[in-house]
């Protein structure tokens, strides 16, 4: 696909901080992308420069073939909907939506065409004669995004537009910004630090950290098949497994040696690593089983005995941390398909088994210590009692063990113009 977009060797820098280094990105025409990253990373930065809010020090943008890096914000045909949503407080949903149309000397007929189609679309047709202040976050949110689309640009760029919201009221807003894309069909740019929402509505993702690019990939490809441990960490939750390849046992498969683990683990040897080499495996919650019981043997799948840490039931799932070594706990999630059928639950103390595949052990290309820092750690609260899972039943021959199906899969300004 042509490269709509493009970001072409962009750096800015204020002082001495690069706060967007040598990037180069490119975007597709019609698609959802996400700049992700924590706090500070150069997101917004990077979008303030495509909308022409600041000049990059060194490097071009590209719409559709053509440079605009020079042009003025007003000429681009790029509009931003911003966190704060910056709508007039004294205009009504209409009149705000309405503004734009009216700046460009629309006649009036086809302004309150134009704006009926936005109301309708946004599902905001009875609150048109009301103004923000009598609206729900939501609501002003929603007619944010009309007023930047009703003007018909190529690109609409979203700043953390969801981030004063609710969690739930989030949820639902992504969701009706995925159905306002499908209707409209134009390339949205989204910054966001919430991986949560980046996943659900991406075409393609790009994780940022210090004002580079780490990794640009669908949301599949940046949470299976992360590039740094930085990109593992940082999406969502996993753990780390150092050691050298001992063993190549065939074109797909190695053999990995893991200080302080009793067994050599089996990996999928996806970079096609030789003896002898270091590597940095990044293996996520879910892809791992627990069980009372020791799994049956499979060539293909790595089995540790481990001691149950900690647990913290979370509804949907419960998050162990297990120890498989001295000072060395990993984090295994399980999910509650059969919670309340289980006989009997694992428990604080319980030694249990986990396994996972050998194609769930995922090669890291790049590691660096400190992103250790950005996992989830167990809570103090060691010993506290999980709701429901008092071990009242007696132990009966059919131990429950870790159902096999039990694995989650991974899962300030007005617009311008
Ligand atoms: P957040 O998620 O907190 O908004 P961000 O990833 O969007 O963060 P930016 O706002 O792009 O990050 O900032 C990147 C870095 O550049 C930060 O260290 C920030 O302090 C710095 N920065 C941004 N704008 C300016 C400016 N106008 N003058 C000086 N430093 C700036």
């Amino acid at each position: 696909m042509e490269d709509f977009l493009k970001f072409d060797g962009v750096t800015k820098q204020f002082g001495h901080l690069k706060a967007v280094d040598d990037v180069t990105l490119p975007i597709n025409r019609g698609e959802i992308f996400s700049i992700l990253g924590p706090s500070g990373c150069g997101k917004t930065t990077l979008l303030r420069m495509l909308a022409g809010f600041e000049a990059p020090d060194t490097g071009r943008i590209l719409l559709a073939g053509e440079d605009i890096t020079d042009q003025a914000p007003n000429v681009r045909k790029i509009n931003t909907v911003f966190q704060t949503y910056a709508l007039f407080p004294h205009m009504t949903v209409r009149e705000n939506i309405a503004f734009g149309l009216k700046l460009r000397k629309l006649p009036k007929a086809t302004i309150d065409q134009e704006v009926d189609k936005m109301l309708a679309m946004i599902q905001m047709e009875a609150h048109a004669d009301k103004k923000p202040a009598q609206l729900s976050g939501g609501q002003k949110q929603r007619t944010a995004i009309a007023r930047a689309l009703v003007l018909k640009p190529s690109v609409l760029l979203l700043d953390e537009p969801l981030a004063a919201l609710d969690l739930k009221l989030r949820q639902r807003m992504s969701l009706e910004l995925s159905l306002i894309h499908d209707e409209v069909g134009i390339t949205f740019v989204y910054v966001t630090h919430d991986q949560n929402e980046a996943m659900s509505i991406s075409d393609h993702i790009a994780v940022m950290q210090n004002g580079k690019i780490e990794q640009v990939g669908t949301p599949a490809e940046i949470y299976e098949a992360p590039k740094s441990s930085f990109v593992a960490a940082f999406i969502g939750d996993t753990n780390f497994f150092d050691g050298t390849i001992t063993r190549v046992l065939d074109s797909e498969y190695c053999e990995v040696e893991v200080p302080d683990l009793s067994k050599k683990l089996i990996c999928f040897n996806d970079k096609k690593l030789v003896q002898g080499d270091s590597v940095h495996l990044s293996i996520r919650p879910e892809k791992f089983s627990i069980s009372l019981d020791r799994p049956a043997e499979n060539p293909r799948q790595n089995v540790l005995p481990a001691k149950v840490e900690d647990i913290v039931y979370q509804g949907d799932h419960t998050r162990y941390w297990v120890s498989i070594a001295e000072d060395w706990r990993v984090a295994v999630t399980r999910q509650h398909n059969r919670f309340l059928l289980d006989q009997r639950r694992i428990t604080w103390g319980d030694q249990v088994f986990i396994s996972w595949q050998a194609d769930d052990s995922f090669m890291l290309e790049q590691y660096r210590e400190k992103d250790e820092d950005l996992l989830q750690m167990p809570p103090q609260n060691v010993g506290e009692e999980v709701p429901g899972a008092a071990v009242t039943a007696p132990e009966p021959s059919d131990t429950s063990v870790a159902p096999a199906d039990g694995q989650a899969t991974g899962q300030e300004e007005a617009s311008q113009q």
